[in-house]
C-alpha cells in the first residue's frame, strides 16, 4: 500500500488515500464545455489531473479515468433562462450544435495533446447520455426530492436539507447559502430560492431537444455527471475532481443528486484544483482575460511578450501546487523557461554518464543525494507537492553539472545512487511530470549571434589576428555549425 495522503476537501483535511477496491482507483474529473475554446486556466485544471492520473499509474494501480464533454444544457447561473449555450452559438453562427461541439472537442483534444496529457480511460459526452440521466432524475422524483413544474423539474434544496447537509463540500449552513441568494434566479416558478434544474423545458426553438417524461426539454448541467460518474464507476467510487469554483455548486449539486439517488455520497475524495489567475483576477471566458494555447505559443496576444512553448508551460504549472493559486506573468514564464532548460540539460546529461559498479568515494555526498531523492516520493506523497520535486531536483542539479565539468569524480557516488538518480530522474520528469524534449525553436537569436562572430572574425582577419579568426571557426565547427568563406568574401553557415 502506497503511503499517499491526499487533502479531501469535503472533510478538509490531509487523508490517507486507500481506494476502495486495493489496486484501483475510479476517478472523475469534470471535463471542459465545448462551446468554445478552453483557455488556460481551464488547462491548468486538466494537466493537474493528468499528473494526478499519471502519479496513481507510477505507482502501480489501474486507474479508470473519467473526464466527460459537456455538450449540452450548460448554464451558467440560472439566468440563461433556459437557453443552453450550445443552442445559442449554434444560432449565432448557423451552424448544427454537433457542429460546434465537434470542432471544439477537436481543439480540445489538440491543445491538451500539446501539453503531453494522457487520454481518459473514458471521455463520455451528455448527449451520448441523455436516457441515463432521464433514469436518474425519474428516480429522484420517485424518492421525493423533485418537483415538476411546466416541465421543468427541481431539486428540492430544503426538503434534502431536512435529512443531510446540503452545504457539507464547503461547510456552508443552508441559512448561509440561502442568505446569500437573494432572488429566484429569474425562475420564478421553483419553489425554494437554491432549488436547481434537473431537467428544462424547451421552447420550440430550442436546438438541442430530447423527448422525456415531462415533455421535451433538455438535462440540466449538473446531473449529466452524476449520470456519468454512476454509469462507469458506480454508485461510490474514489476521487471526484475539478476546479475550486465548481465545489460550492455543481459538486455540491452533484452530491445532493447523487445522494437523493442512490443514498450515498457518490466519491470518497474530492479534489479541487486552484485557480490561474491574471493580475490577480482569476483567468475566465466571462472576465475576457483567457489565454488561448494558442496564443502562447505564437506569442500572439498584446499581453505577451513572446511565444512560450508548451512545455515551458507545463513546467511552469508544476513548480506550483495544485492547491495554491498561480499568476499568469510573462516575468514567471521566462524564469520558468530558464528553468526548464537548465534541469532538462541536466538530466541529459545526467544519462550520459557511464554507469559502475564502485561504492562511494564521498559517501556525505551519497546520503545527501539519497535523502533528496527518497525526499521526491515523500513530497508527491504529501498531496501531490510537485512544487517540492522540483526544488530536490534542482538541489541535485549542481552536483550532476560539476560530475560533468570534472569537479567531481565519477566515483564520488556509488554505482547504485548513480543508477537511482538516472531512474528517478526519468520517472518524474517524463513519466509524473509529464514532461518531454522540445525542438528548440529558433527565434532569429541564434542567426544574430553568428552574424555577430561572423562581423568579429572578419575583423579580425583584418588585423592579421588569424588566431582569433581560426579559434571562432574551430569552435562552432566543434559544435556542428560550419562557417565555410566563399570566394567572393562572403561567409555562409551550414548545420551539421
Ligand atoms: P468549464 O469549461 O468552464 O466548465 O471549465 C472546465 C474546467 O476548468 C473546470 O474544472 C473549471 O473548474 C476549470 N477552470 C475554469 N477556470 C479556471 C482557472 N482560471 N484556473 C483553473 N481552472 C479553471
Ligand atoms: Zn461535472
Amino acid at each position: 500500500m502506497s503511503s499517499l495522503s491526499i487533502y479531501n476537501s469535503i472533510s478538509r483535511k490531509k487523508e490517507l488515500f486507500e481506494p476502495l477496491t486495493p489496486g484501483y482507483v475510479g476517478m472523475y474529473v469534470c471535463g471542459p464545455t465545448v462551446y468554445s475554446d478552453v483557455h488556460l486556466g481551464n488547462c491548468r485544471t486538466f494537466i493537474s489531473f493528468d499528473m494526478m492520473y499519471r502519479y496513481f499509474l507510477h505507482l502501480g494501480y489501474k486507474v479508470r479515468y473519467v473526464r466527460n464533454i459537456t455538450d449540452a444544457g450548460h448554464l451558467e447561473g440560472d439566468r440563461d433562462e433556459g437557453d443552453d449555450k450550445f443552442s445559442k452559438k449554434a444560432r449565432l453562427e448557423q451552424l448544427e450544435p454537433m457542429e460546434i461541439v465537434q470542432r471544439y472537442t477537436l481543439g480540445f483534444h489538440k491543445v491538451l495533446e500539446l501539453f503531453n496529457t494522457l487520454p481518459p480511460s473514458i471521455e463520455p459526452t451528455a448527449t451520448g447520455h441523455i436516457a441515463e440521466q432521464i433514469e436518474m432524475v425519474k428516480k429522484i422524483l420517485h424518492n421525493g426530492y423533485a418537483y415538476e413544474i411546466n416541465g421543468t423539474v427541481y431539486f428540492d434544496v430544503e426538503k434534502y436539507n431536512r435529512e443531510k447537509p446540503y452545504g457539507i463540500l464547503t461547510n456552508r449552513k443552508l441559512e448561509e447559502l440561502l442568505e446569500n441568494t437573494r432572488d429566484l434566479g429569474g425562475q420564478e416558478e421553483k419553489k425554494g430560492r437554491l432549488d436547481f434544474a434537473l431537467w428544462i423545458k424547451a421552447k420550440p426553438e430550442h436546438l438541442m431537444q430530447w423527448p422525456s417524461p415531462w415533455g421535451m426539454g433538455f438535462p440540466g448541467w449538473h446531473i449529466e455527471c452524476s449520470a456519468m460518474s454512476k454509469k462507469y464507476l458506480g454508485n461510490e467510487f474514489d476521487i471526484h475532481g475539478g476546479g475550486m469554483d465548481l465545489a460550492a455548486t455543481h459538486h455540491t449539486n452533484e452530491i445532493a443528486q447523487s445522494q437523493a439517488c442512490n443514498h450515498v455520497n457518490p466519491a470518497r475524495y474530492w479534489i479541487h484544483t486552484n485557480m490561474l489567475t491574471v493580475n490577480g483576477a482569476r483567468m475566465s471566458k466571462s472576465a475576457g482575460n483567457g489565454f488561448l494555447p494558442g496564443e502562447l505559443f505564437t506569442g500572439n496576444h498584446p499581453l505577451l511578450e513572446k511565444a512560450y512553448s508548451p512545455m515551458t508551460v507545463r513546467f511552469f504549472m508544476m513548480q506550483t501546487h495544485y492547491r495554491s493559486t498561480l499568476d499568469f506573468s510573462n516575468e514567471a514564464l521566462q524564469a520558468a523557461e530558464k528553468g526548464f532548460r537548465r534541469l532538462w540539460e541536466a538530466y541529459e546529461n545526467l544519462q550520459k554518464f557511464a554507469a559502475h559498479e564502485a561504492t562511494a568515494a564521498d559517501t556525505a555526498l551519497d546520503s545527501n543525494l539519497q535523502q533528496l531523492l527518497t525526499g521526491m516520493d515523500d513530497h508527491m506523497n504529501d498531496d501531490f507537492n510537485t512544487a517540492k520535486v522540483l526544488a530536490n531536483m534542482f538541489e541535485i542539479v549542481p552536483t550532476i553539472n560539476s560530475m560533468r565539468d570534472g569537479g567531481i569524480p565519477a566515483n564520488a557516488i556509488s554505482g547504485a545512487t548513480l543508477q537511482q538518480l538516472k531512474d528517478y530522474f526519468k520517472n518524474y520528469l517524463e513519466q509524473v511530470l509529464g514532461l518531454r524534449a522540445e525542438v528548440q525553436q529558433d527565434d532569429g537569436r541564434l542567426n544574430s549571434v553568428l552574424q555577430l562572430l561572423v562581423e568579429i572574425r572578419k575583423e579580425a582577419r583584418a588585423k592579421k589576428d588569424y588566431a582569433t579568426s581560426d579559434t571562432i571557426r574551430n569552435r562552432l565547427t566543434s559544435m556542428g555549425i560550419m562557417m565555410k568563406d566563399e570566394k567572393d568574401g562572403s561567409v555562409t553557415i551550414s548545420f551539421a
